[in-house]
């Protein structure tokens, strides 16, 4: 394969913030990628993640800190002396020119010779496997297809890093599997570095070697699939994360990491995540597929509603104190009738 990413050992964004007004879309955020990285920029609606990546991009002037690539400060430069590859939502392409001339558009405008764009060209159709479709205009193709496109022409141009923002998104569900595949396998090919816009937690965990978890413009925690996936550092990272939900209870007892919570009438044992002392109030944090119906649940309440799943049904209920539970069950459970609910001890956590 011909294409291979530029050079570079480290990104660094110091202290980045951008503001709009008197808003904050983005407060001091630090982080540093290094070369080869998939790293997922992640977190809900408004949270700074596209101002990120177009800060990054230079698209958007940061109003504080800086951006360096190595020891090179970049924020200063345009996005054409930055050459990162950018791959949009809605693609972007040119309606108007062939496949072969858009994916050869960043190679005609550095004035590449025409044998040599014509080479890159066919490697890069290669990469995102579109032979025979060169000659086709965008409106010829599929969703899929122009997204390809969108890809091969981001990454013809061998750029040290590859932008992504939410490239997935209009595409329907079957094709958006098949698609994070072939990005994992283009990065992983090019052996570049790409930083990747999603608010959908499964793109992050399945796509990133790294995931940056923000919120309100600010990073709340970094860390691998797993450790946001089972180790959520906040709450709030948590709840992110599907712990959807949260029981509020009092240290009990605390042995190292396992902790009893005493709640209303009962007890349960879980993982601490913050320092809390016995005697701290404390909420317990819980998956729905974590909450299982038992004889010897801890947690009593009245069954709201049930949905089916296919598998299995989700149910909702309501503890004596108004707290409300969400949680797996295997048959359906009546509206109205009691259920015992047992959170699972090492997946449950528990924070301030
Ligand atoms: P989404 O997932 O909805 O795209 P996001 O995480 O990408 O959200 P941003 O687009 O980065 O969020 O926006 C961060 C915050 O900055 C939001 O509160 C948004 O309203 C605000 N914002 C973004 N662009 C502008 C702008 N040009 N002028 C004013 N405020 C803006």
């Amino acid at each position: 394969m011909a294409i291979h990413a530029a050079d570079f050992r480290e990104l660094r964004l110091d202290r980045l913030s951008r503001q709009f007004g008197a808003m904050n879309a983005l407060n001091d955020v630090s982080l540093t990628v290094r070369r080869g990285e998939f790293i997922a920029l992640l977190g809900p609606s408004g949270c700074g993640k596209s101002t990120t990546l177009n800060c990054l991009a230079g698209l958007l002037p940061a109003t504080g800190g800086g951006i360096f690539l190595d020891d090179r400060r970049i924020d200063n430069l345009p996005p054409e002396q930055r050459g990162f590859g950018m791959v949009f939502q809605n693609y972007a392409l040119f309606p108007h020119m062939s496949v072969r001339k858009n994916i050869g558009f960043g190679l005609t405008m550095r004035r590449v010779s025409k044998a040599e764009i014509a080479r890159r060209v066919a490697d890069a159709v290669a990469l995102v496997r579109l032979q025979g479709q060169e000659d086709k205009l965008p409106g010829q193709l599929s969703g899929g297809q122009q997204q390809r496109v969108a890809i091969a022409r981001a990454v013809v141009v061998e750029p040290p890093l590859v932008l992504m923002d939410e490239p997935l998104s209009n595409l329907d569900a079957k094709l958006r599997l098949e698609m994070r595949a072939e990005i994992r396998r283009i990065h992983t090919t090019m052996g570049g570095t790409t930083i990747y816009v999603t608010h959908d937690q499964e793109e992050a965990l399945s796509l990133a070697d790294r995931i940056v978890l923000l919120r309100d413009g600010s990073v709340r925690q970094v860390g691998t699939p797993d450790e946001l996936y089972n180790r959520p550092a906040h709450l709030d990272v948590a709840e992110f994360m599907g712990f959807r939900n949260r029981v509020p209870g009092r240290v009990a007892q605390r042995d190292g990491d396992q902790v009893i919570v005493a709640v209303e009438n009962a007890t349960v044992v879980a993982q601490l995540r913050e320092d809390l002392a016995p005697g701290a109030e404390a909420v317990l944090a819980v998956r729905p597929e974590d909450l299982v119906a038992s004889d010897d649940g801890a947690l009593v309440a009245t069954v709201t509603s049930t949905e089916f799943r296919g598998r299995d049904h989700t149910g909702f209920a309501r503890m004596a104190d108004g707290t409300e539970l969400v949680f797996h069950s295997e048959h359906s459970a009546p509206r109205g009738s009691i259920v015992r609910l047992r959170p699972a001890p090492e997946r449950t956590l528990v924070f301030a």
